[in-house]
């Protein structure tokens, strides 16, 4: 596997005491000094190009974007930039796009260590802590190469309501998320399966706050995982958000890092049996969480010699769960019925 990243990600600056604040980068780099020193590689990213955005957003968004540039602007209730954001903004989506392509070229896994997060930020507008939807831009840069079929997997607590915007007709592009529940940004019921010929190409595992990592195991082996198997992604594209973790300020989860490592080894074995994967950063705001999840999914990715799986036995993570579980598994069964027989 190869991280990309990069020490500018603190560069982007929010307000005071903001959860998405540039300490976020600071565990981005210290798990990379972690991962080089174990003899692990990283790389520099690139900054995704006009035309790259220009493929999920629309110009005039990013032509406001760009006029953010050098002065600090405030963009909803809750999305900021700082004069280097509009800079650091094209530095994540081209990290992304970057993993996507080294995950293509190399058949080696790519992860992009990056803020801003991306997959609330739609067409033409910032939001949710999202500047520029950073995992869209990559499955837009692999359609691009001739690639007829993208997976995007969305871990994070929150739905990826942009992400799932910007592909609702797309049949190339299958977006599957488990999130909380009713919860921000209030998109993600397990009843939004996709529009017209992108109908069955999204799947929701809407989850009751509370959910633990058996309930995510359950979901994943029981709906998820065969969905993906049948669509049979060449490339699969994670939104690593890491905010289910139990110790996570934003939401009200149950996952353990051994949880999160759980679901990521289910998602590493699709791709191996179909196509190439890479993973970006989504949300994540406590700081020792952020990085337990990440060093856990390093280490399920590609086993390092002496990376250790912390968190609690993995028992935790699996087991029969508790009936949040069974509810999200149960909607998004009868939701996705009418497209994967069988489910
Ligand atoms: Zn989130």
């Amino acid at each position: 596997m190869l991280l990309i990243t990069s020490t500018r990600f603190d560069e982007h600056v929010t307000p005071p005491g903001h959860p998405e604040r540039s300490e976020r980068a600071h565990v981005f780099d210290a798990v990379a000094a972690q991962w080089l020193k174990k003899g692990g590689r990283t790389a520099a990213p690139r900054s995704a190009t006009r035309d790259e955005l220009a493929r999920v957003h629309d110009p005039g968004y990013i032509d406001l974007m760009a006029a953010t540039s050098g002065h600090p602007t405030r963009l909803d209730e809750d999305t900021f930039t700082s004069p280097e954001s509009w800079e650091i903004a094209l530095l994540a989506a081209g990290a992304a796009a970057q993993a996507a392509e080294y995950a293509l070229d190399h058949r080696e896994a790519a992860f992009a260590l990056v803020r801003p997060p991306g997959h609330h930020a739609e067409r033409d507008r910032a939001m949710g802590f999202c500047l520029f939807n950073n995992v869209a831009v990559a499955a837009a840069v692999a359609l691009a190469r001739g690639v007829e079929r993208v997976a995007i997997v969305d871990i994070d607590v929150h739905h990826g309501n942009g992400t799932q915007a910007m592909f609702y007709d797309e049949p190339r592009v299958l977006y599957a998320s488990t999130h909380q529940y009713p919860f921000y940004p209030g998109t993600g019921a397990a009843d939004e399966v996709g529009d017209g010929p992108g109908s069955g190409f999204t799947v929701n595992a809407p989850l009751e706050a509370g959910a633990t990592g058996a309930d995510y195991d359950r979901v994943y082996r029981r709906a998820i995982v065969p969905i993906l198997d049948r669509f049979s992604p060449q490339l699969l594209l994670v939104s690593a958000g890491f905010d289910a973790h139990e110790h996570d300020p934003l939401a009200s989860m149950r996952m353990t890092a051994a949880g999160y490592a759980n679901i990521v080894r289910q998602i590493v074995e699709v791709a191996a049996r179909h196509g190439a994967l890479a993973l970006v950063t989504e949300g994540g705001y406590e700081l020792p969480a952020l990085a337990a999840c990440l060093e856990a999914s390093f280490a399920t990715i590609d086993e390092v010699p002496g990376s250790k799986v912390p968190g609690p036995p993995a028992s935790d993570a699996v087991g029969t769960g508790t009936v949040r579980g069974e509810r999200a598994l149960a909607a998004v069964r009868a939701a996705q019925a009418p497209f994967w027989r069988g489910i």
